[in-house]
């Protein structure tokens, strides 16, 4: 019996979920995560159904030695969920979301989308930050601190988690929360995947439409620089309901168009939604208008198809010390060279209750009013990489004189997670604490395929 096979049965035989190894059919899919530039093989992927499974898979990675992937959404741009050789925990089946709406509470498994989120909660009209997208998985977003369209309202997706459910190193389950383990509750809130498996998340929920006001407007990109620069000054008075960001993308309807969009989202009534978002539909003279009254779950998957699972991504990112007119100079002449129709540049906004929470009450430390700078290089075809990642990297290059020093752990790419200058500029002054939460709750460093705090 090889090794593969009987290590296969031991796995299986202690599952309620399939264990896949290479011979079989679905591994090839299960392998794949959402960013196709990633191409790893686990030697086994434990698809989890449920709690036990998590504990199961940990302590039969740990007994072995084998390496430990953690995948959630699957979305993270540096492939961190899925290893070569070693165990993939894959929690992709575990995607249940249950909501108390008299508690104002939601409980989602570690594998579940914002889709899966937003529609069990938006059935009673609730909703907590979750990412812009309706793919991305609540598990790596909530751990890095998640960014979305409701943060000007309620915070970061970190400011609504209540509690988690975690699989330690040891294959323990532990709850941590204000009042339990609260020193590990607090370093999960933007430490990301580094204290264990998230099995269960809990949320405080807040009442969101289910109509709000949102959508974009496209300018074209011959108006990039006036409409960056009103960006600028719109976003300085922002109401908590409203976020707002800004992009030049590529028109979605293949035409590879430029153009320059701002997006946005209210979270308040459709009245004050169309009073707040007034300017930006006045301003200009777009070529399209599509912000009005739309349910909040159709705001979280307008830019989904921009998305597609497989795309090739090479991602940069860094907060702005001020959007400066130089930088805006600089990201226009940028965009005009990228090389894929499917790239952008985006600026997102941080502002209201995102910024009201101290840099250390949380892992997450970026609570200044600031604008996030991310270019995302994508494409389909592999001979077209080197292109493309060039023009990542020239591009944040040449936007570097603008950087301030704190940086995004969710968006750091393959290179950047494993550079301590670049994982410590993304925990800021929690960069210490969290190494002490690191070494008491996994002194071997067994879950570092993240952006890794050694212990
Ligand atoms: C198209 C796209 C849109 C995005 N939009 C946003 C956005 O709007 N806001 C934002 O903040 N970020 C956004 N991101 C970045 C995103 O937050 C990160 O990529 C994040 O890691 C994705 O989480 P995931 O569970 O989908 O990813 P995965 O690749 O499954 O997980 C990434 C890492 O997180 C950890 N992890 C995931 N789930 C768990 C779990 N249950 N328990 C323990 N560790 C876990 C693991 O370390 C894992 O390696 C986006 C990314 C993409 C590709």
């Amino acid at each position: 019996m090889t090794t593969e096979v009987h290590w296969t049965d031991s796995l299986r035989a202690q599952m309620a979920g399939p264990v896949l190894a290479p011979s079989d059919p679905a591994y090839e899919d299960a392998r794949r995560v959402h960013n196709g530039l990633i191409d790893r093989r686990p030697a086994l992927v434990a698809r989890c159904h449920g709690t036990a499974d998590v504990q199961a898979a940990v302590r039969f990675a740990r007994e072995r030695g084998l390496e430990i992937a953690v995948r959630g959404g699957g979305h993270n741009v540096a492939g961190n969920a899925v290893c070569d050789g070693g165990l993939m925990i894959d929690l992709s089946a575990m995607r249940g979301v249950h909501v108390d709406p008299r508690a104002r509470r939601a409980r989602a498994q570690g594998g579940a989308t914002w889709g899966n989120y937003n529609r069990e909660t938006q059935l009673y009209g609730l909703a907590s930050t979750g990412g812009v997208v309706s793919t991305t998985g609540v598990g790596g977003l909530t751990l890095g601190g998640g960014l979305g369209w409701l943060m000007g309202k309620h915070g970061m997706a970190v400011d609504c988690l209540r509690a988690v459910e975690l699989v330690t190193a040891s294959g323990e389950v532990v709850r941590a929360s204000a009042d339990e383990h609260s020193d590990l509750f607090w370093a999960v809130r933007g430490g990301g995947g580094n204290f264990g498996v998230a099995t269960w998340l809990e949320y405080e929920l807040y009442p969101v439409g289910p109509m709000v006001l949102g959508g974009l407007v496209a300018h074209p990109f011959t108006a990039a620089r006036d409409v960056l620069r009103f960006y600028r000054d719109f976003t300085q008075s922002l109401p908590d309901d409203l976020t707002a960001f800004a992009g030049l993308l590529h028109a979605p309807d293949g035409s590879g168009a430029q153009i320059a969009a701002i997006m946005v989202c209210h979270a308040g009534s459709l009245e004050a939604g169309a009073a707040a978002v007034a300017p930006v539909k006045r301003f200009g003279s777009p070529v399209m208008d599509v912000i009005g009254p739309m349910p909040y779950s159709a705001v979280n998957m307008l830019f989904d198809a921009g998305f597609p699972r497989g795309a090739l991504n090479y991602w940069k990112s860094s907060f702005l010390a001020t959007l400066a007119d130089g930088a805006i100079d600089t990201m226009i002449e940028r965009f005009a060279a990228a090389p894929s129709p499917m790239s952008g540049l985006l600026l997102e906004h941080f502002h209201g209750a995102a910024t009201r929470v101290g840099p250390t009450d949380t892992a997450f430390p970026h609570r200044t009013v600031a604008h996030n700078f991310l270019a995302v290089a994508e494409w389909l075809e592999a001979s077209a990489t080197q292109a493309n990642v060039a023009w990542a990297r020239d591009t944040y290059a040449a936007l570097a004189p603008h950087f301030a020093s704190g940086r995004y752990a969710n968006y750091l790419n393959a290179e950047e997670v494993t550079q301590s200058g670049a994982v410590s500029d993304a925990f800021g002054p929690n960069w210490k604490r969290l190494r002490e939460v690191k070494e008491r709750i996994d002194p071997d460093n067994v879950f570092h395929l993240n952006q890794n705090i050694k212990p």
